[in-house]
């Protein structure tokens, strides 16, 4: 991987992410920090090379073990609804996958912390870390419907798998003032929500867009 051209050629070239952007913009992503972030992501890295010439498509990829990177669409109005009330500090993410949406939050928040339950997605996503020398992201191999409790309270959580109802362990990780943005729903259909922590136990809850992201599954596969 180290030999990848981070900069792009051809159909991975920086006219081709702008025209991404473009669209992004016309389809109301407002913030110029997420769309900075997502111009400078290369997303042709965290695709197979037979797949990257669609890297700067709007449109989710497969990445192997029936798992897909996300549309740029989710992954920039995901960002968006967990920074719009303010910076964030310490962010879970749930479902690393290619790695394609933590690399966009990195350089938005102080820190976050990664879970993927499939062991070489986690190490491949990883490799890609380094090699954007994102350092303030943590990556671990488990099971995120339980959290990183060792690292909780978190400002933010992102989790890009959908449960059929929001994990309670995820709602508790949150900071006082925390969101989760999660997607959530089986078989009839899911909506992304945003939950905000407003006190010990109260949370409040907006229901966003329908979404349609693989389902969260528990357990590990190495
Ligand atoms: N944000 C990723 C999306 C990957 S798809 C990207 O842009 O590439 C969702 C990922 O969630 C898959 O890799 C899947 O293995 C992972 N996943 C599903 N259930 C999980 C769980 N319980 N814990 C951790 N990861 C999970």
């Amino acid at each position: 991987m180290s030999d990848v051209n981070l900069q792009g050629i051809g159909m991975t070239s920086r006219r081709t992410r702008e025209r991404l952007i473009q669209r992004l913009r016309e389809q109301g992503i407002a913030s110029e920090a997420v769309l900075d972030v997502i111009r400078d992501t290369p997303r042709h890295i965290f695709i197979d090379e037979a797949l990257a010439h669609r890297a700067y498509e709007d449109t989710a990829l497969p990445i192997g073990f029936n798992q897909t990177i996300s549309q740029p669409y989710i992954v920039a109005r995901m960002t968006e609804l967990l920074l719009e009330d303010g910076p964030c500090e310490k962010v879970l993410e749930i479902g690393t996958g290619s790695g394609y949406q933590t690399a966009v939050l990195a350089p938005l928040v102080g820190h976050v912390y990664s879970l993927e339950r499939i062991r070489p997605l986690q190490e491949k996503a990883r490799k890609r870390m380094s090699l954007l020398k994102l350092h303030n992201a943590k990556l671990r191999h488990s099971d995120g419907g339980m959290g990183w409790p060792a690292q909780a309270p978190f400002d933010g959580i992102l989790v890009t798998a959908a449960p059929e109802v929001v994990p309670e362990e995820l709602l508790m990780q949150l900071a006082i003032g925390g969101r989760l943005v999660i997607p959530v729903g089986g078989s009839g259909g899911q909506k992304l929500k945003r939950i905000r922590r407003t006190g010990e136990n109260q949370f409040d809850t907006q229901e966003l867009l329908a979404v349609k992201f693989v389902p969260l599954v528990s357990g590990t596969i190495r």
